[in-house]
């Protein structure tokens, strides 16, 4: 039997996990990643020629990155690594890839989708303002290249990065002018037996808030975000916002970081034909994926957050067990005791997952209020009330026929960001639950890229 190609989407902990295990039982993969370097997003590696040492970039992960690290550069010359090279649509089974502007299709006998997650955004009016950055740019601005995303910073939102993220910008020197968490105290108290499932993790992250006291940041708990304040000319100038006792507030900043947690990056899995469930727990579309990574499409995995929002350890279990499941499906030797071993560890950190989502839950009823000038779809700059426009109008209350009616998800980000909340006020309008309005099928595109033609025009 010849070699089977077996084929990773992203180089973060999952896929180097996953590329690592494979490799060890003989198979030699095909690592691919946007991402001129490994690492993924939690253990991004700084760019060439900067020289941060570990514990100033990763703080307590200092020694997980090191590892990470450290593993995939052994793996490097022993495995087919192609970075810098955009995976941009799946069809027919075949992957169309972009390196430096030059187009190539790839097949694959197995393809584990390692594509991780991105930034959950909830619209706020004035949102569209320069200096109003997502959660996960502000932290990428500050870990890829030291730079602070303004003078004077507000993070907004909810969910563990909002805090890390924040301790992280206090840590580098930044001042940080509040942290305003919609989730209010109860949430967390009646979450904590689920929290309790990873006490360490727990532990940092009250010792992240702890830091955020004392270091005089004034945090709020149970806001109702109103207005990212400014003009176009000189961008973001301050926010307003209900405090937890409903009183209006208003602060002075020059940038705004923004998100809710996270959302997996599925539109390859999509792509593909893989079956997506809505998950009541966290209120989106995840991959239905079995504990091992199998997808609903046969020949084709995922793993780490793209599958599920657990968080970089348990990706790496994640990659590590998928690459088994390839290799059981190959009908290759494996441990199945050590498979066993891993789903139970995954179950755990599931149990944790849970908790973190009934802690930080999605304020789905914010879009419900959010008034009609408010910017849904940033890239096409379509409002509130032009997307309600259309479920009242045009009855579209689904969201591909609202998004064809409206354009809300139609541009740049092809409704990465705001299709969740679109849904949401969709859904509102219609007055129906949000899971009956759909989501957003996944398009090539997936992401915006560059390509050359083979003609150079001189
Ligand atoms: C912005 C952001 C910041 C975060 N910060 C922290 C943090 O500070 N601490 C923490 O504990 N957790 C953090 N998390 C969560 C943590 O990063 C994840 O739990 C962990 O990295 C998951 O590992 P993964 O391998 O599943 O995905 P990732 O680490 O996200 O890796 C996915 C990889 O896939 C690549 N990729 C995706 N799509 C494509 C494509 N179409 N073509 C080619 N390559 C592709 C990406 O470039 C990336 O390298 C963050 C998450 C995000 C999104």
């Amino acid at each position: 039997m010849a070699t089977p190609r077996v084929v990773i989407v992203g180089a973060g902990p999952a896929g180097t996990r996953c590329a690592q295990t494979l490799l060890a039982a003989g198979i030699k993969p095909i690592l691919i990643d946007e991402n001129r370097r490994d690492g993924g997003q939690i253990y991004r590696r700084q760019p060439e020629g900067f020289k941060r040492d570990y514990a100033a970039l990763y703080g307590s992960e200092a020694d997980k990155a090191r590892d990470l690290h450290q593993s995939f550069d052994r793996l490097r010359e022993h495995i087919d690594y192609r970075p810098d090279t955009l995976v941009w649509n799946l069809s027919q089974g075949q992957l169309c890839c972009v390196h430096q502007g030059q187009h190539s299709v790839l097949n694959y006998d197995a393809l584990i989708l390692c594509t991780g997650a991105t930034d959950r955004l909830m619209p706020i009016n004035g949102w569209q303002l320069a200096g109003t950055y997502s959660l996960g740019g502000a932290q990428i601005a500050l870990k890829a290249q030291s730079v602070s995303i303004g003078h004077k910073v507000v993070f907004m939102g909810s969910g563990p990065l909002l805090y890390l993220v924040a301790s992280q910008y206090v840590k580098a020197g930044a001042e940080v002018a509040a942290v305003l968490d919609t989730s209010p105290l109860s949430k967390r108290i009646m979450a904590t037996p689920k929290l309790l499932a990873r006490p360490g993790v727990l532990l940092e992250g009250m010792k992240l808030i702890a830091r955020l006291r004392s270091a005089k940041v004034p945090v709020h708990l149970g806001v109702a975000p109103l207005h990212v304040l400014g003009d176009a000319q000189t961008g973001v100038s301050g926010v307003r916002f209900k405090d937890g006792r409903g009183n209006p507030q208003q602060l002075d900043c020059d940038a705004v970081a923004l998100g809710y947690h996270l959302r997996p990056e599925t539109q390859l899995a999509d792509l593909a034909g893989c079956r997506l469930r809505f998950d009541e727990v966290s209120s989106q579309w995840l991959l239905d994926v079995d504990e091992a990574g199998r997808t609903s499409v046969s020949g084709v995995y995922a793993a780490g957050d793209g599958a599920k929002i657990r968080g970089a350890d348990a990706a790496e279990q994640a990659g590590r067990l998928a690459a088994l499941a390839v290799l059981q499906d190959l009908k290759l030797p494996v441990d199945v005791s050590v498979m066993q071993t891993q789903t139970r560890q995954l179950a755990v950190m599931d149990r944790f997952r849970v908790g973190l989502a009934e802690a930080f839950p999605w304020p789905s009823s914010q879009a419900r209020s959010l008034p009609d000038e408010t910017i849904i779809c940033r890239c096409e700059m379509i409002s509130a009330g032009e997307l309600r426009g259309v479920v009242r109008e045009k009855g579209a209350c689904e969201v591909n026929r609202a998004k064809a009616f409206s354009r809300v998800g139609m541009g740049r980000c092809q409704g990465r960001y705001c299709s969740q909340a679109g849904a949401e006020v969709i859904a509102a309008e219609a007055g129906v639950a949000v899971e009956l309005v759909g989501r957003q099928r996944g398009q090539a595109p997936i992401k915006p890229l560059s390509m050359l033609t083979d003609e150079v025009v001189s």
